[in-house]
């Protein structure tokens, strides 16, 4: 077992490693939204009382390979049993003192007997089978959480993802989230129009990859997130659910769009809130929405390098086929778009989850070309590889 303290903006943002959370192996490649408590172990004796004393919580998702999905399943239900169990040990404590009262203390015997057997149980479980697949925090505090996991690898990768991110920033001086200042005005005064905005040059972030034959598609310039925002989208980009309930509950429209069409699940996708996208989905928002170029926001979580929240949108029956104004489906976008933020060993990642999702490998796009012929175009030989 390792720990790992993350920042909880990063926790939010789904800024983490993709990789398993429990074997620290294999790209994750589920996501189970779950709400994170501080355990304090074997403090929380009673389990309703350790929730009362422990009130810090957190939403994550907690994102494993399939192989290991049915282990950590397993481990919350085991929670939801132990909860159960020291329900009843409460209860019986409760009904020996006022129904029973008359025998105590005699009658608090079995109580006592059942709460040792449940504790000594659990603690056996917590330290032997727990710890195989279980994710637990240890620590909360305002800006931080500390997870306990399995394996001592996912500990490992995260470091050097803080590391890449760093160079990475460094080699591109910029955020790589927000959108391009706004363009000086046209100072022709001859009727021109501006020049269109600069795509992002894929070498400025990675160096030593070819960034010549990425294409850039129409449309892709809406994988921003917009500089000005309504409140209740911005409630969205900064993943704050309770801001948003709020907004709501004042008489906010969960289906306002920005002028491109933009919704709020657009917006979540580029902006990376796993547990928000979730949310909005569960309220309604459909999954396969499209915004301008009839883009959806699973060609934006592409875009946005994000093969997270392209798995928890094919959880939610996201398509993977679904075509843009060109035609152009997730996988095309994942073969060839040209953005920086996509990272080029992400790339191969995200389109083995397309794939598995059901991406059509012979999907066409309207000048006919396949995601395959697009990684062609581009040179990446290694990316063909994956569509062959
Ligand atoms: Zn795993």
């Amino acid at each position: 077992m390792s720990r790992v303290k993350l920042l909880k903006t990063e926790v939010w943002d789904n800024d983490i490693p993709a990789i398993c959370m429990v074997c620290g192996e294999k790209p994750a490649q589920t996501s189970h939204p779950t709400q994170m408590k501080h355990v304090f172990f074997p403090l929380n004796v009673l389990g309703i009382v350790g929730h009362m004393i422990t009130p810090k919580k957190m939403p994550m998702n907690v994102c494993c390979c399939n192989d290991c999905k049915a282990g950590y399943l397993n481990e919350v239900n085991m929670q939801t049993i132990w909860a159960s169990l020291k329900t009843v040990v409460l209860l019986s404590f409760v009904y020996i003192f006022t129904v029973k009262s008359a025998g105590l203390p005699k009658n608090l015997l079995i109580p006592v007997i059942l709460m040792a057997i449940v504790l000594i149980l659990e603690t056996v479980y917590f330290w032997t089978i727990g710890k195989k697949n279980a994710i637990r925090c240890a620590k909360m505090d305002a800006g931080t959480v500390s997870l306990d996991l399995p394996n001592g690898k996912w500990a490992v990768a995260y470091t050097k993802y803080k590391e890449d991110k760093k160079s990475r920033r460094k080699a591109t001086q910029a955020p790589i989230h927000d959108a391009p200042p706004p363009a000086a005005p046209s100072t022709g005064g001859d009727g021109t129009p501006p020049p269109p905005a600069q795509t992002p040059n894929l070498q400025s972030g990675f160096p030593g990859v070819e960034s010549g034959a990425l294409i850039a598609f129409e449309g892709m310039e809406h994988a921003q997130i917009p500089p000005q925002l309504p409140d209740f989208l911005d409630a969205v980009k900064q993943g704050d659910s309770e801001r948003l309930e709020e907004v709501l509950k004042k008489g906010g429209d969960l289906q306002e769009t920005m002028p491109n069409g933009m919704n709020a699940l657009h917006l979540a996708a580029v902006a990376g809130g796993m547990q928000m996208a979730d949310l909005l989905i569960r309220r309604g928002i459909p999954v396969n929405s499209e915004m301008a170029n009839g883009l959806t926001a699973m060609h934006l979580a592409v875009q946005a390098n994000n093969q997270n929240m392209v798995g928890l949108l094919l959880a939610k029956k996201g398509d993977p086929n679904h075509p843009n104004k060109e035609g152009r489906t997730p996988l095309h976008w994942c073969a060839a778009v040209a953005d920086d933020r996509l990272d080029p060993n992400n790339r191969y990642k995200m389109a083995n989850v397309l794939l598995r999702g059901g991406g059509d490998i012979n999907a066409k796009d309207k000048d006919g070309n396949t995601p395959a012929d697009l990684a062609k175009k581009t040179g990446d030989a290694k990316m063909v590889e994956v569509f062959s």
